[in-house]
């Protein structure tokens, strides 16, 4: 006996109105009736006949009913909004976000749908057969409106066909003759209406047998009363909202019946009865918790979240004990569908146990024969049930992906793709793209499986005549193109086709707007054998790549690529990222040609903005980094490079900047930088320093957009401002609104002019001089506002505070990196390198510790002295002494000698000399108990080398100066006797100085990768100042 369960949570179940089910309920807000601005919350439902809205949820009566067929039209009027307008009064509603507003009017409960003739009518007719009626609508976009034309209770309703195509609808008001558009097709919408007819004349008697067990009186999922469908695999009964989410997640996972439509699911149902939700919710809802709860009032957002995570993830699941051992799992499914507990085996199926293993027994191979021998027909219809869904588990944690819809395709193809197009209901379940002449055709017209596609291709907008396209590559060299106005729906299929297509790992490789996306074959490094599989995205300059074996995507950005080179006969590119050479093998022409022009189109171009140029790591054109590099070789190194015998004698620079060069050859060399930067080589001979700094100043003055990106010169606060450091703020506002290649690139001209303008007295070119040529260049203008040279000789001048450039960041191990990495010199093993401050005509040097911030004490250096990087010949005997000593303190006598109280001639004399981990002291004899001089060594600083006009008396000797106070700083000279003897005194101090193991030095790893990988580029977004050369030699970093 069926009894009724009064629920006072919802109406929806109230048995008057069972008939009619609710479409769609939630909270919306509604202007009240005069048009103030103040929303008023209400309960608003909507089902095929009425759309009513009620103080709460709760209320039983409503408000205000409002009959569908009153409604005239409904509106989306954006933010949020739509207006439903009948004759005499519109009402607006407004949603908490735009998927409810769009769903709102979306109908769960579709059984078929689609254009139909109907005889007396010239255009055809949107037919829908929603639960108990059908619905006509003038055409499809209507009825996604909830718009349509009336609706036909189907209780009053026969259906007969009458000619091949055509057949009629009689009620007892009217018969509505309809024509299909096939004799198929006729049958499935007599087949469907038949349905609905039976449906709602449908006895309940599944149902309340189903119901009879108290437990399935309420959904499993979200507890709404009275739930008429049921999940047979996952032996749940649902209510219809839950079943419309079930039914999203695809067949595989959840196979969806409705306890009174389906009449044929239920000739045995007594596995419902046996498990019931309750003790089936044991095991799927044991741990659920309170804030993630279904209740029938939840919108379908909730409803998906929950339901994917109840059934795809099992995340409330209570885990068998044997979760995790497969073998153990299997063999306990073995016995256990020997028995009646079904409860049992739904855990261990859903813990991982495979419905498909294999017994052991060969009379009885598999689980669902054992059951059957042991006549345990529930076990049997429960793993039928979950014999194809392909449940392998843990890894199989991601949503299944399924997606219908149609779209316009073209025929395949082999070659440029045609362009005549049909409309396909299209398809996407369980890793299959299938398509068909219509929703309802039974044969499909074609199939492929996603695993054989290569590549999926989102064609640029209007290309193939239709607003929004894409290609399928297929692996037999077909291409597949289909095409849609609608920009949604596109997206939509690009995201599911995406997703189907990259393994779940790979799933970032798709979320982003792509061009193309899909499978290369690769090898990486230097090795030509043995390609492996990787998955590529690529869009504009991006091209997104999870290698085989990786767990995370990696990033290229192509703009920065080293090397680009086609290997025509092979079919493969070459790419070498930071390092990183990548060899991309295509598949099948077609679709390796698509990849290789997007890489290409992705590389940069020379007439493009700055944005779109090559790039170097450091975000500045190629071609403004090759000019500037060249000329900074010529111009400044070679002024410091004099002394070491200049390969570039004679080379005048005065006036670089000025001159104008020869126009053909500036002309031609900029046409080839525009080209293709990367493959330029500026040598000298081919190239006059004076051409070469035209062609950066013509690429400056050219670039779309220019360096500041739009700016005026003529700043506002220019002629106001007058306080400098008001200014500086002010640049530096103006550099931070810049794009980042903008302000890398005008941070790399201006530390350039910053280095032309330091050497004025050789080149003739001070702040003032620069920016009068390099004004206008940069701004585009033509010069007669003077304001644009004020502006670059303010940048100029105040460089180093407006870029930030804080070389005092940058440590000494940092520096000797760079220098070694821009003078591209491997490192070997045995190898230490220092960077070294040099004093007074390098009669004396001291190694920096690794951590001394290098270019601080640079910028502090008098014009005598200056930095230098190179080996460090004593690091290898001083490391092999400290790993052998004993005593990390050290007495002796030694030869010492001081500047005060030294008239005239200078004389060494012995004193002994004692280092401990306080402090240095000189004692002027062996017994002597107050020392001569004391110096804490934290205070000091160990110099190789003495002056040469002190005439030390052996050339081991060493100057420790002592800064124990500001103004007494104290230079003394210790002299030994043999290298030997310096070497200990000098792994001495370093010992005590130096928290062990890493001293002033660089130790090379074995290989080279571990160098780059432990000393990869400085952190530092500038380049070094002032050492812009990047073929900077690496023992020249002079002042
Ligand atoms: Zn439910």
């Amino acid at each position: 006996v069926y009894i009724y369960l009064g629920c006072t949570l919802s109406q929806s179940f109230n048995p008057d109105i069972h008939h009619s089910p609710v479409i769609k309920m939630g909270w919306l807000h509604k202007t009240p009736p005069q048009g103030t601005l103040v929303f008023q919350k209400r309960w608003v439902m909507l089902d095929a006949q009425y759309l009513r809205y009620f103080q709460n949820e709760k209320e039983v009566y409503s408000k205000r009913i409002i009959a569908i067929l009153s409604v005239t039209k409904v509106l989306n009027v954006g933010g949020q909004k739509f207006e439903v307008v009948t004759r005499n009064r519109t009402f607006l509603f407004r949603a908490e976000n735009n998927s409810k507003c769009s769903r709102a009017s979306r109908v769960s409960l579709i059984s078929k749908q689609g254009y139909l003739e109907m005889s007396g009518l010239r255009s055809k007719l949107y037919v829908v057969i929603c639960a108990d009626s059908v619905f006509l609508c003038r055409n499809a976009e209507e009825h996604s409106q909830g718009v349509g034309i009336t609706s036909i209770e189907m209780n009053l309703g026969a259906v007969k066909g009458t000619d091949k195509r055509s057949f009629n609808l009689t009620t007892i008001y009217r018969t509505f003759s309809f024509v299909a558009e096939s004799e198929q097709q006729r049958e499935q919408w007599v087949e469907a209406l038949q349905a609905c007819v039976s449906h709602s004349l449908s006895s309940n008697a599944v149902a309340q047998k189903i119901w009879s067990e108290e437990a399935n009186q309420r959904c499993a999922d979200c507890g709404a009363p009275h739930p008429d469908w049921a999940s047979v695999n996952l032996c749940v009964v649902l209510c219809k909202c839950c079943a419309g989410v079930h039914r999203g997640l695809g067949q595989s996972v959840s196979k969806v019946r409705s306890l009174k439509m389906d009449e044929n699911a239920w000739t045995e149902n007594q596995l419902f009865l046996l498990l019931g939700n309750d003790k089936v919710n044991l095991f799927w809802a044991a741990n659920i918790p309170p804030s993630e709860m279904l209740c029938p009032s939840s919108d379908s957002e909730e409803r998906q979240r929950f339901v994917t995570a109840k059934y795809c993830q099992g995340k409330y699941r209570c885990y068998h004990a044997l979760f995790g051992q497969q073998e153990a799992l299997n063999k306990a499914l073995c016995n256990t569908i020997q028995t009646g507990d079904v409860l049992e085996t739904l855990s261990l199926v859903f813990c991982g146990a495979d419905v498909n293993c294999y017994t052991g027994d060969p009379e009885l191979p598999s689980p669902v024969s054992v059951a059957q021998h042991y006549g345990q027909t529930l076990q049997v219809e429960f793993l039928t049930h979950n014999h194809n869904t392909g449940r392998s588990n843990e890894t199989k944690a991601a949503l299944p992906i399924s997606h219908t819809g149609y779209l316009f395709k073209t025929a395949s193809s082999t070659r440029a793709v045609t362009e005549h197009f049909s409309r396909r209901w299209c398809s996407l379940n369980q890793g299959n793209f299938s398509y068909y002449e219509s929703e309802k055709s039974s044969s499909q017209s074609g199939q492929m499986k996603m695993s054989d596609v290569l590549c999926l291709v989102v064609n640029p907008q209007g290309k193939h005549g239709y607003g929004h396209s894409f290609e399928l590559y297929h692996d037999s060299g077909r291409v597949y193109l289909f095409g849609e106005d609608s920009p949604d729906t596109v997206r939509e299929w690009i995201k599911v086709i995406g997703k189907a297509l990259v393994p779940p790992v790979a799933e970032d490789l798709v979320g982003w707007s792509f061009e193309r996306v899909g499978r290369l074959r690769y090898t990486a490094g230097q090795s030509f054998h043995c390609p492996c599989l990787g998955w590529f995205s690529l869009g504009g300059s991006r091209l997104l790549l999870l290698l085989h074996g990786e767990d995370q995507v990696d990033n290229i950005d192509l703009r920065k690529l080293q090397e680009l080179s086609m290997e025509q006969e092979a079919a493969a590119v070459v790419l070498v990222d930071r390092g990183r050479r990548l060899r991309l093998e295509g598949d099948r022409r077609p679709d390796y040609q698509g990849w290789l022009s997007g890489i290409q189109q992705g590389l940069g171009r020379g007439d493009g903005p700055l944005d779109q140029q090559q790039l170097t790591e450091t975000e500045v054109p190629v071609i403004v980094d090759r000019c500037i590099s060249y000329i900074t070789q010529h111009v400044v190194m070679c002024l410091f490079m004099g002394g070491f015998s200049s390969p570039f004698p004679g080379l005048k620079s005065e006036g670089i900047y000025r001159r104008c060069g020869v126009n053909s050859k500036i002309a031609a060399l900029l046409l080839s930088l525009r080209h293709d930067a990367r493959q330029v080589r500026l040598s000298e001979g081919v190239c006059q320093v004076d051409n070469v700094a035209n062609v950066l100043k013509r690429f400056l003055r050219e670039v779309g957009e220019g360096v500041f990106n739009g700016h005026q010169a003529s700043l506002p606060w220019l002629h106001t401002t007058s306080d400098e450091r008001e200014r500086v703020s002010q640049y530096k506002a103006l550099l931070h609104s810049l794009p980042p290649v903008n302000r890398a690139t005008l941070g790399a001209v201006i530390n350039h002019l910053y280095c032309v303008q330091c050497f004025a007295d050789e080149n003739q070119m001070n702040m003032h001089n620069l920016a009068i040529v390099f004004g206008p260049t940069l701004f585009q203008t033509d010069g007669t506002d003077n304001s644009a040279g004020q502006v670059v000789e303010e940048l100029i001048q105040n460089y180093q505070d407006i870029f930030n450039v804080s070389g005092s960041a940058v440590s000494a191990e940092e520096l000797v990196c760079e220098v070694l990495r821009r003078g591209n010199i491997p490192p070997q093993q045995g190898d230490y390198w220092s960077c070294f401050l040099v004093n007074d005509n390098q009669e004396m040097e001291r190694p920096l510790h690794y951590q001394e911030r290098a270019l601080a004490i640079y910028f502090s250096l008098g014009k005598d002295c200056h930095l230098v990087v190179k080996r460090n010949c004593y690091m290898e005997a001083m490391l092999i002494y400290i790993a052998a000593m004993v005593d990390v303190s050290r007495n002796s006598m030694i030869k010492f000698s001081d500047e005060k109280g030294q008239r005239g001639k200078r004389t060494f004399s012995r004193r002994l000399c004692v280092l401990d981990g306080t402090s240095l002291r000189l004692y002027k004899e062996v017994k002597s108990t107050q020392p001569e001089r004391e110096c804490q060594v934290h205070a000091l600083k160990v110099y190789y080398g003495i002056k040469k006009r002190l005439q030390p008396p052996s050339c081991w000797g060493m100057t420790v100066v002592c800064e124990q106070a500001e103004r007494d700083k104290q230079q003394w000279y210790l002299c030994c006797e043999s290298k030997n003897e310096l070497i200990k005194w000098l792994a001495t101090f370093m010992n005590l100085q130096v928290p062990s193991p890493s001293p002033t030095l660089i130790i090379p790893s074995k290989s080279r990768e571990g160098f780059i990988l432990q000393y990869s580029p400085l952190p530092h977004p500038h380049p070094l100042y002032p050492t812009r050369a990047e073929t900077v030699s690496f023992y020249s970093i002079l002042k």
